[in-house]
């Protein structure tokens, strides 16, 4: 873990403002180390070059929602076998606010680099496919790594727009 730290995948003000302890656990903490390693540090990488060429600011990735405890996944009404649920997956936005840019970095990164993963999401896109974040899962929580990817538009799931 490099360009991360644990604590980001952990903490939830919905956690906390609920009183739910999300410590995760120790196979979720190795999960989330494991997903950083292999997807999110070097996908931060090549994200980092993109935004020095394009000069469009700060390459940070913001990391809004990772692990969720049981009881927290619950509570944000994810299904129980959710990848957040086992330290597989975390929902990211870039600190500069291109989000349109970074679902389109992220996507042609992934198919040029044929790296493993499980499913990349625009999540909840408007009418130009700008999403409000994006989910990486990195594995589901039976080790599948599918290599999807879909956009959540009005409510479905439909294959990734551009
Ligand atoms: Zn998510």
């Amino acid at each position: 873990m490099k360009h991360f730290e644990l604590n980001e995948f952990v903490v939830s003000a919905m956690a906390k403002a609920n009183k739910i302890d999300n410590t995760p656990t120790e196979s979720a903490t190795r999960h989330i180390n494991e997903m950083v390693d292999n997807l999110l540090d070097p996908l931060r990488e090549a994200w980092a070059v993109y935004c020095a060429n394009e000069h469009i600011g700060t390459p940070a990735l913001r990391v809004l929602s990772g692990y969720r405890c049981p009881q927290l996944n619950k509570m944000v009404g994810g299904s129980p076998t959710s990848a957040h649920a086992a330290g597989y997956a975390a929902d990211i936005v870039p600190e500069n606010g291109r989000l349109l840019e970074f679902k389109r970095f992220a996507r042609e990164w992934l198919q040029k680099t044929g790296r493993k993963f499980d499913q990349m999401i625009s999540e909840d896109e408007d009418g130009k496919g700008v999403p409000q974040w994006v989910h990486f899962g990195y594995k589901r929580p039976n080790g599948d790594q599918r290599k999807a990817f879909k956009s959540y538009f009005k409510k479905q799931y439909i294959p990734m727009t551009k």
